[in-house]
């Protein structure tokens, strides 16, 4: 019997994902480089150094001019990470017995789900804290959460569900007065940020660690995410020793891993950065404006994209019905639609799902 190799799902219908089709560039150098190990850097020296390059170019995107970091496997593991580091930093540090004891990290309640496996992994105490109306962290609600036992305050730069900014100037402050440091989670939102007038960066306020992820609008192959810190100590607090590597010790939490993500993210980042990521910026707010404005006009109420993602309620038996007609669409956990306009979503596969809707109702 003759067997049809599978082939994965087209992108031209996919609205809900945060991923999106690599960059030709990024295709190229995964395919080159998925047969070599950044985690043994003496070892794999050509991937090594595609590693320096790329965290160099996430301090330019970020305003770190003097970056340390790595690729990760995704904001999953570097949000775990910078927990991970403050909680050791707090440790080391040898402050407050209750920081060490029973540390606590505060967040709004915006926050990616992977800091609840964060806080599980290790055995930290996440409080999240209610959002304004305009679904950004309350700073009132922050600051009366934030106590003696708090390592790490977080900040998003681009929420899951609203493409929200936190107040991160603010926040920084907040979490510095209590001996704590600030983490801004722009996984999502990174790409996007430096062609905006947010404040949201390592120059804007002092942010000790930031998750800013290659693989997703940075258009790099999964499995490239991106963990920056300011400080070396930083990630010597992640680093163990490495007895059978040539080199010493390492910092991140898979050990063996791909070289595809890593070279993807420093060809793309090459190709890219600035440029390209203007242009990928420009034409997916304008499209998310576009949207945000065919629903309104639709009679559906409508959040205000502030990045290229729109939510809106519509009803759920019409929610369905796009879903049938093989829209790859999500909801908020509060019941909308929504929409990522992420650099595969042309303003033409817009129009086509608005007509469907316009079918459908
Ligand atoms: C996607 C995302 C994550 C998780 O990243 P993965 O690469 O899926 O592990 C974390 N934070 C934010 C804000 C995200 O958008």
């Amino acid at each position: 019997m003759q067997r049809v190799a599978p082939e994965p799902q087209e992108f031209d219908r996919v609205l809900s994902s945060m991923c999106t089709e690599p960059h030709p560039v990024a295709r190229e150098a995964a395919t080159r480089f998925f047969a070599t190990n950044p985690g043994d850097p003496a070892t794999y020296q050509e991937v090594a150094a595609l590693e320096a390059r790329a965290v160099d170019a996430l301090g330019d995107i970020a305003g770190l001019p003097d970056p340390h970091g790595y690729i990760a496997s995704g904001g999953t593991e570097a949000n775990i990470q910078a927990v991970r580091a403050a909680r050791n930093l707090a440790r080391e540090s040898g402050g407050r017995p209750s920081k060490t004891d029973s540390p606590v990290v505060v967040a709004p309640e915006s926050v990616h789900f992977s800091f609840q496996k964060a806080a599980d992994v290790l055995d930290v105490e996440l409080r999240t804290v209610p959002v304004d109306e305009e679904f950004r962290a309350d700073l009132g609600a922050v600051e009366a959460a934030v106590d003696d036992d708090t390592i790490l305050v977080v900040g998003v730069a681009g929420t899951t569900e609203y493409g929200r900014v936190d107040p991160i100037p603010e926040l920084a402050a907040i979490a510095h007065d209590h001996g704590a440091q600030l983490h801004v989670d722009a996984a999502w939102g990174g790409f996007y940020l430096p062609f905006t007038t947010h404040q949201w960066n390592f120059t804007h306020a002092d942010v000790d660690t930031m998750t800013i992820d290659p693989h997703k609008v940075g258009q790099a192959v999964v499995p490239a995410g991106g963990l920056l810190a300011r400080d070396r100590t930083t990630l010597d607090a992640l680093a163990v020793d490495t007895p059978y590597l040539e080199s010493t010790s390492q910092a991140t939490l898979t050990g063996t891993r791909s070289g595809a993500g890593v070279a993807s993210a420093a060809a793309v980042l090459d190709e890219l950065w600035p440029d390209g990521y203007r242009q990928n910026f420009e034409s997916s707010m304008a499209d998310a404006e576009w949207l945000a404005a065919a629903l309104d006009s639709r009679g559906f109420d409508v959040v205000d994209p502030e990045l290229p993602l729109v939510a809106a309620r519509i009803p759920d038996d019409l929610f369905d019905a796009l879903r049938a007609a093989d829209w790859r669409i999500s909801r908020t956990a509060s019941g909308e639609l929504r929409i990522v306009c992420m650099p595969h979503v042309t303003r033409e596969t817009l129009r086509a799902f608005v007509a469907d809707i316009d079918t459908l109702v």
